[in-house]
C-alpha cells in the first residue's frame, strides 16, 4: 500500500501516522518528492483500516500496490532515482558510459585502456577481476590482483570503477570498488543479494541469461530489502533461439522497466551482442530509447584479449561510439 502525504502537512502528523503505521508491524519507506512525500507500507496491510487513514487531513490518497517488489517499486518513489557512483551520478537525466576490458589482464593494458576510453568521453572504468567463466579452463581473472590493478587505474586517471564480485567472502577486497557487479550468472544468487543489501555501495545488477524483468525487479529488491537502494539495472540481451548473436538485446527492457520502477537502467551491447560490429547500431538505439548509460568492452588488442575479444571494441572503434553516442543524446534533448 502506497499513501501519498499532501503538500506542506505538518511533520508532526506524519511522524505520528509513521509510528502508528509501524506499531502495527509493518515498515514505511519513505519518499521525498517534489510536490508530495510517499509513504510506502511494507509487509501485510490487509488488517489496515484503509478508510481511516484515507480520512486523514495529511492523506491526498492512498493506493494498494499488488507487486511484489515494493521498494524497487516506482509506485513508491514516483522520481526517478539518482545514485553517485564515485562522484559520477547516474539516472534523472545523468547518462554514463562506463568502458573497459571483460578482464583486466596486466598493469599495462588496463592504464593504457583506461587513459584512451577517458579521453573518449567514458566516465567509469569497467574490468573482470573475477570472471564467472563458462569453461572451468579458461582464464578466470586476476582477482584481488585485478582490482589493485583497477584501483591503480583509477588513481592515475581519476575515474570510478565497477568491477564483479562473485562470492560475498571476497567483500573485503572490494572496500574501494566504486560500484560492484553482480553478473548475470548470479542475478539470483540471493545469499550474494542479501550480503549486498547490508553494505553503502551502489551495485550493478544484470538481468540473467534467462530471466524476466519481473525476476530482475525482485532480485533488486533483495539487494534493496536489506537497506542498500542504490542498484542500477542492466540489459544484456537474454538467450533465445538465435545464433547469430550471443544473445539478443531486449531494448523494449528500458521503457518497459522504467515504468515499473524509479532505478536507473543501463545497457551492455557487447555481452548482448557478442559481435564488436553490432555494439555501435546497440549503442545508438538504446541511447535513443532511453538508457541511462552504457557498458562496453574495450580493448587495445581485441583479437589476444583472454576473454570475448570477439565482442571488444578498439579504442579508435570506442571513440567513435561515444561521439554517436553524444549526437543522439543531444538530439533527444532538442
Ligand atoms: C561481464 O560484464 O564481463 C560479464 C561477465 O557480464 P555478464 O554477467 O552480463 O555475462
Ligand atoms: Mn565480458
Amino acid at each position: 500500500m502506497i499513501i501519498v502525504i499532501k503538500k506542506d502537512s505538518p511533520e508532526k502528523q506524519v511522524n505520528n501516522l509513521i509510528s502508528w503505521i509501524e506499531s502495527q508491524g509493518l515498515r514505511v519507506h519513505i519518499s521525498e518528492g517534489e510536490y508530495n512525500s510517499v509513504l510506502g507500507l511494507i509487509g501485510d496491510t490487509n488488517k489496515l483500516d484503509a478508510d481511516l487513514i484515507s480520512g486523514l487531513d495529511i492523506v491526498e490518497a492512498i493506493k494498494k500496490v499488488s507487486d511484489p517488489f515494493k521498494k524497487a517499486n516506482r509506485k513508491f518513489h514516483p522520481e526517478d532515482m539518482v545514485i553517485d557512483v564515485g562522484g559520477v551520478k547516474i539516472g534523472g537525466g545523468n547518462f554514463a558510459i562506463m568502458a573497459g576490458p571483460c578482464s583486466v589482464e596486466s598493469d599495462k593494458q588496463i592504464i593504457e585502456i583506461a587513459k584512451s576510453v577517458k579521453k573518449s568521453g567514458a566516465t567509469l572504468l569497467r574490468g573482470g577481476a573475477f570472471k564467472p567463466r563458462t569453461s572451468p579452463y579458461d582464464f578466470q581473472g586476476l582477482k584481488a590482483e585485478g582490482i589493485d590493478l583497477l584501483l591503480k587505474a583509477k588513481k592515475e586517471t581519476g575515474m570510478p570503477i565497477v568491477t564483479e564480485i562473485m562470492n560475498a567472502n571476497h567483500l573485503p577486497m572490494f572496500e574501494e570498488v566504486d560500484m560492484i557487479q553482480v553478473g548475470a550468472r548470479n542475478m539470483q544468487n540471493f545469499e550474494l543479494l542479501k550480503e549486498l543489501g547490508k553494505i553503502d555501495k551502489p551495485i550493478l545488477l544484470k538481468r540473467g541469461l534467462a530471466n524476466t524483468m519481473k525476476e530482475l525487479l525482485m532480485s533488486a529488491e533483495y539487494i534493496m530489502a536489506g537497506g542498500n537502494e542504490k542498484i542500477i539495472l542492466c540489459e544484456r540481451g537474454i538467450r533465445t533461439f538465435e545464433t547469430y548473436t550471443r544473445n539478443t538485446l531486449d531494448l523494449s527492457a528500458i521503457p518497459t522497466l522504467k515504468e515499473y520502477t524509479h532505478l536507473p537502467i543501463v545497457i551492455d551491447p557487447s555481452h548482448a551482442t557478442g559481435v564488436s560490429k553490432l555494439v555501435k547500431p546497440m549503442s545508438l538505439a538504446a541511447t535513443a530509447a532511453g538508457a541511462d548509460g552504457l557498458i562496453i568492452e574495450v580493448h587495445n588488442d581485441p583479437q589476444h584479449a583472454l576473454c570475448d575479444g570477439a565482442q571488444s571494441l578498439t579504442p579508435e572503434q570506442f571513440d567513435d561510439v561515444a561521439c554517436s553516442v553524444q549526437k543522439i543524446r543531444k538530439a533527444l534533448k532538442d
